[in-house]
């Protein structure tokens, strides 16, 4: 069975989608920690992030740049913090989350709420800016 993720791809599920190219598709995390925190994910449905092809994974971290650098433009922060977890869906994906500090990054904190309308402007503006 697909994951969630592949169904995002696939248009199956909605998104707020930032950008895709041929390998590569990041959209806004649905239970962001931080307001523009984003999921980086190759197309290729793979579970764990060191499976993946070496020239894909490669890929991936060039892709992650390319987002965190329009998310910077888009929300004030110190820094693109990259976490990995990997432990609720079996899909490899980089959280890319806008931090001013360590504590932003710990998965125990409280999310951040946003409207439908919220997320959609969140995800137009980053995607404008990207290069
Ligand atoms: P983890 O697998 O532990 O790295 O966490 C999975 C992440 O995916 C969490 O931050 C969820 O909020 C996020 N997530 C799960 N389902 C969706 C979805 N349908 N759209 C956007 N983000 C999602």
């Amino acid at each position: 069975m697909p994951s969630i993720f592949t169904k995002i791809v696939n248009g199956a599920i909605p998104c707020y989608k930032i950008a895709e190219d041929d390998n590569f598709f990041a959209f806004l995390d649905i239970n962001p920690l931080k307001k523009g925190h984003t999921l980086v994910i190759p197309k290729k449905e793979v579970d764990y992030i060191f499976d993946i092809e070496k020239d894909i994974l490669a890929g991936m971290m060039v892709f992650s740049q390319k987002i965190a650098l329009a998310i910077e433009k888009v929300v004030p922060c110190n820094r693109i913090g990259v976490v990995v977890l990997g432990l609720e869906v079996p899909h490899a994906h980089i959280h890319l989350i806008p931090i001013d500090s360590e504590a932003d990054v710990r998965f125990s904190n409280p999310r951040v709420r946003l409207t439908e309308d919220e997320f959609k402007d969140l995800a137009a503006r980053i995607s404008k800016e990207i290069e």
